[in-house]
């Protein structure tokens, strides 16, 4: 029995909106997450695929007086004329100052953009505690703000913060501030669970309740503190809601914002249009993480590099036969792939199509695949996670197959490593069989590891000139048993690149130099196999 896994299965059209605007607050709320810091290139960069992509609103940013960067991104964008509307965002007018006068609003005007978006208080708590002004004065910041923006030509979205906390404190005070909004001329009013604890029947009820009371569309705009601004977001829209303020990847204050790609890919499966292809957020999800210098999720729901890598041998017998019998969608929709990894849980089904993907066309009953299946849990039972190390595993397949020409063999080294001042040298020595014949180079590094690259880059480089495009990028020790301290079994992964692919080799041993070492010469001698020598 096959499930069917088409787009729109679950879709519940009779409540769900037919569409709903997607607003990106990547460069402004995601701008606000630790350890991000946008400049004005990269926002612009930003907004461009995002508005390539088919998002509605891309919020830019927050224009005031004092940031230089804020105003120049905008004045730079606005030349731009993209497709997607480009937001300014700011707050009320301070207590008891004439919106004319506010310099913030006038930095909004400034902007130029079309579309303002406006944060005011809804919370009588912060009304009274954090603004020190009455409830009516801030009513009447409101207002007087969205009719100053208003006269200046300017569209307005009213962003009402803290409004799900508010609700609780005195509802009548929260909705009196939306309703003042609507009437001054705000276009939609957006409901944000700013402190991200709210719970998912709680948005669906004031979301229902303010779409009732306002003759506006409403918005939603989460954050993830309680780990629910996806599944929140989902809520506002089944209640609702027909704008969805999200980041990309999530990024944000504190635990970020509803993510973009979760809350898009949902909308989507559900049968809600967004305007944007499914298809387009993978390469979303990793153009901002390039931008951002941030490490992608390989966990991340929809887009991940492990979303739909199947591990258990039954898994991945299951999905050989039938696709859907372990995937709730297929990958093709996201732009993904499937993969099966082999490891010491993978079955004969998997080493087969591992095989495949490698070019051996090996049958299920082959002795051979036994073989494999056996060094494999060998490797991992000794703590070598031979799914991240791919270099190490197609090694694996190769000399079990008899597919490994031996570019080269390792014979013997030697290290010597001394304090020198304050620092430390170290001098490694290898002696190589190199296509029959003995090669015997040292070097000096900054570490042993260090070292041990460069004399082995020495030693192959006459016979074999292309490995000046590879290089090592990453070095990584783990130990595996701690109780044993200083004896203890150690694995070291190495990350390659050559510009176009990746790939990671692995060892273990009590040594930490023989496993670096046999880490490494795995690494050179997959890129030699892959590249025919
Ligand atoms: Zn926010």
């Amino acid at each position: 029995m096959s499930h069917p896994v088409s787009v729109s299965r679950n879709a519940d059209k009779t409540r769900n909106p037919p569409f709903v605007r997607v607003y990106d607050t990547t460069l402004r709320d995601g701008n606000q997450s630790v350890a991000v810091s946008l400049t004005v290139s990269q926002k612009l960069r930003i907004a461009r695929y995002l508005s390539t992509l088919g998002v509605q609103y891309v919020e830019g940013g927050w224009p005031n007086p004092g940031n230089l960067a804020e105003n120049e991104f905008f004045r730079q964008v606005t030349k731009e004329r993209l497709q997607a509307n480009i937001i300014s965002f700011g707050m009320t007018r301070r207590p008891a100052v004439d919106a004319a006068n506010d310099l913030n609003l006038r930095s909004l005007v400034e902007s130029e953009t079309q579309i303002v978006t406006l944060v005011g208080k809804s919370s009588v708590f912060h009304v009274k505690n954090v603004l020190q002004t009455s409830l009516g004065e801030n009513l009447n910041m409101i207002r007087d703000s969205i009719s100053f923006l208003r006269k200046h030509g300017r569209r307005v979205i009213y962003d009402a913060e803290h409004f799900f906390d508010a609700a609780k404190e005195d509802v009548d005070y929260a909705f009196s501030t939306i309703e003042v909004a609507a009437n001054a001329g705000a276009e939609e009013v957006v409901l944000c669970d700013t402190r991200g604890s709210a719970y998912p029947y709680e948005i669906s009820r004031l979301i229902e309740a303010a779409a009732k009371k306002l003759d506006k569309p409403i918005g939603i705009h989460a954050h993830n503190d309680r780990g629910l601004a996806t599944a929140n977001t989902l809520a506002g829209v089944m209640a609702g809601a027909s704008q969805v303020q999200v980041t990309v990847n999530g990024i944000g204050e504190r635990c970020g914002n509803a993510d973009l790609v979760e809350v898009v890919g949902n909308l989507e499966l559900l049968g809600v249009r967004t305007g944007i292809s499914t298809a387009g957020l993978r390469g979303l999800t990793r153009f901002v993480c390039e931008v951002t210098n941030a490490r992608e999720n390989p966990q991340k729901p929809f887009v991940g590099a492990y979303a739909f890598t199947h591990k258990a041998g039954l898994h991945s017998d299951g999905v050989a036969k039938a696709s859907e019998a372990y995937e709730h969608v297929d990958p093709a929709v996201f732009g993904n792939q499937r993969d099966i990894t082999v490891s010491a849980q993978a079955g004969r089904a998997s080493v087969v199509q591992a095989a495949r993907k490698l070019g051996f066309d090996l049958d299920r009953n082959d002795p051979r695949v036994s073989a494999i299946l056996g060094a494999v849990k060998k490797l991992e039972a000794q703590g070598v996670a031979l799914e991240v190390a791919n270099a190490t595993l197609s090694l694996i397949f190769a000399r079990k197959l008899r597919k490994l020409k031996g570019s080269f063999r390792l014979v013997s080294w030697k290290a010597d490593i001394a304090k020198r001042g304050k620092g430390s040298a170290a001098r490694c020595t290898m002696k190589l069989s190199v296509r029959g014949h003995t090669v015997e180079k040292s070097s000096v590094g900054n570490g042993p590891v260090n070292a041990f690259d460069l004399a082995l880059r020495k030693a192959l480089s006459s016979e074999f000139p292309e490995i000046s495009k590879m290089k090592l990028t990453a070095y990584r020790v783990r130990e595996l048993d701690p109780e044993s301290a200083t004896a203890a079994k150690v694995a070291v992964h190495i990350d390659y690149s050559n510009g176009q692919s990746d790939w990671t080799a692995a060892a273990v041993s009590t040594n930490i130099l023989d496993a670096s070492l046999r880490a490494l010469v795995d690494g050179y001698q997959f890129f030699l196999w892959r590249t025919g020598r």
